[in-house]
């Protein structure tokens, strides 16, 4: 999709963050100001910003770069939401070649940063919470110029430049948003009967966010028997986590997954190998839907819908998109965005954009995956278009996102993993200076795959998946201090379990 952003509309913003720095309440925070109604000025901006968005959308290049000479100084950039990509993306700006370095606030309700794929380690207790969540506090030192501010954002209006707090009367004014809350507020869904009060009695619980992984953690000794309802990567992962964990639940048939496809849309190698290691881990897999939840376990139907079975465990566990959200004030984008939001996520330009000046990336983006993977990658294409966009740099010189699939690692317990990587993407998959005994390692588990009959692909399983697949990990953590902080623990923990450091570089490796 093309769809620029205008000179018209890049001076009309330009307009507003004058008027508003003009009229606005000042605060410790600078843009941050209380206002219910738009000033004369701030009227005419956003109708300056609408007639531009109109006119950019496809209006003609000679228009767009009247205005691209104009000076910048001092831009309030937004950033929704501090996971995977919204993190990723802040510390990115932090490192841009400014003139004058922009005010990046970081708006997440939590004072730590989660790196979601370590959630079902750490709620097995294979990793601990400073190596999961860092404090955002901490890991901003690196990102000079970016501030976390603690909230929830709850409306985006594009018209006005101003992002709406759940706790607070007061608005954010900004130059470029972002929206990296991992998904956006939708129209009512159905939920699945029963969730809520399993969820307020304790019978059920959520696998998505770190709130989660503690409550599972502090169940996991009572725990006799539980469903986990999804069989996507979350729920095979956590299946075959538990059964490491949970060895004699495991072995008494009492760790079931529930869903309607195993592993949707994954390499079928590594379909075949998650089966296979579930199988030999005790894990009874079921084919069909859950219909319901109740106080002693759930109701599910086969896949043709014509018979019905109550199925009895002591825990539930939801994952994938049965889970409600996190938060109950979802992010709604205002007229006239909200249209681009469709279950959740908003669809995007080719830049990232869903406006002109409001970007989206990570789950809350249509159009790709959603994984970490492509979250980072993301971050990286909208940090730099934001960069340009504020530096006001030709439309030559912004990135345009393409997906590069690095390859698909699904972990099976602390030491097994199944994975298929690109070929050409082998070397991308880690730094290129690595420490030459986890070089060693790292090229053994490399030589260890083998290549898919006809594809570019190779297919790597067990120790070496896992081992490669922690090593990547590693390496997209955070901020380079708490990569080696994390580093360091890991090489501690191994070498105390086995005098043997090239055996047990990693956590159970
Ligand atoms: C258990 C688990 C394991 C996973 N494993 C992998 C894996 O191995 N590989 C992989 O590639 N992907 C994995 N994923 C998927 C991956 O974690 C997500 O795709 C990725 O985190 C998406 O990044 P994001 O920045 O869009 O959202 P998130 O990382 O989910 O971050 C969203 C952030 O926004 C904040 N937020 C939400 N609403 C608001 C609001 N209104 N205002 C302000 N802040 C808000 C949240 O607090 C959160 O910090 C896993 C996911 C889970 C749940």
């Amino acid at each position: 999709m093309e769809a620029p952003i205008s000179c018209s509309a890049k001076a009309a913003a330009v307009c507003g963050h004058v008027a508003r720095t003009q009229t606005g309440s000042a605060s410790s925070t600078g843009s941050l100001r209380s206002s219910s109604r738009p000033s004369k000025l701030g009227r005419a901006s956003a109708a300056g910003v609408l007639a531009g968005f109109a006119l950019g959308w496809k209006g003609k290049a000679r228009r767009r770069h009247r205005f691209t000479l104009q000076a910048q100084k001092g831009d309030s950039i937004l950033v929704l939401g501090g996971g995977i990509g919204g993190l990723t993306l802040a510390m990115r700006l932090a490192q841009m070649p400014w003139r004058t370095k922009p005010q990046v606030k970081l708006i997440d309700p939590k004072e730590r940063y989660v790196f979601l794929p370590l959630l079902i380690d750490y709620a097995t207790g294979v990793v601990e919470l400073d190596e999961l969540a860092p404090l955002f506090d901490e890991l901003l030192q690196e990102a000079p110029g970016v501030q976390h501010i603690q909230g929830v954002a709850s409306e985006v209006d594009w018209r006005r430049r101003e992002v709406g707090l759940c706790t607070d009367e007061a608005k954010l004014d900004f130059d470029a948003v972002v929206l990296a809350s991992g998904s956006l507020r939708m129209k009512p869904g159905e939920e699945l009967p029963g969730l809520s009060r399993a969820l307020s009695d304790g019978k059920a619980l959520c696998f998505r966010s770190l709130s989660d992984a503690d409550a599972l953690r502090a169940r996991l000794p009572f725990v006799s028997s539980v469903a986990i309802i999804g069989a996507g990567y979350v729920g095979v992962e956590l299946a075959a986590g538990l059964a490491e964990v949970l060895p004699d639940v495991a072995a008494a048939g009492q760790i079931s997954l529930f869903g309607s496809r195993f592993l949707p849309g994954c390499e079928e190698a590594n379909q075949a190998r998650s089966a296979e290691l579930l199988e030999k881990q005790g894990i009874i897999r079921k084919t069909g839907r859950v219909i319901s939840i109740d106080d002693d376990g759930l109701t599910w139907s086969s896949l043709s819908g014509d018979s019905r079975e109550h199925h009895a465990c002591d825990l539930v566990i939801v994952t994938g998109a049965l889970a409600p959200p996190e938060y109950k004030d979802m992010l709604q984008l205002k007229a006239p965005l909200e249209d681009s939001v469709d279950q959740g996520r908003a669809a995007v330009d080719e830049y990232l954009r869903v406006a002109p000046g409001v970007f989206c990336l990570g789950d809350a983006s249509a159009g790709t995956p959603a994984t970490g993977q492509i979250a980072m990658q993301q971050a990286e294409v909208a940090a730099w278009n934001i960069y340009a966009q504020l530096s006001c740099l030709p439309r030559v010189a912004w990135r345009r996102f393409k997906p590069s699939a690095l390859g698909e690692f699904i972990a099976l317990g602390s030491t097994e993993a199944a994975g298929v990587v690109e070929a050409s993407q082998m070397a991308n998959l880690l730094p290129p200076a690595l420490p030459p005994g986890i070089a060693r390692l790292a090229s053994s588990a490399t030589a260890a795959a083998s290549e898919i009959q006809g594809s570019t692909k190779v297919d790597i399983g067990g120790k070496p998946a896992s081992l490669l697949r922690r090593l990547a990990y590693l390496y997209r953590l955070p901020g380079l201090r708490h990569r080696l902080q994390v580093a360091e623990n890991w090489l501690r923990r191994s070498s105390r379990a086995s005098g043997d450091i090239s055996a047990n570089v990693l956590p159970g490796l």
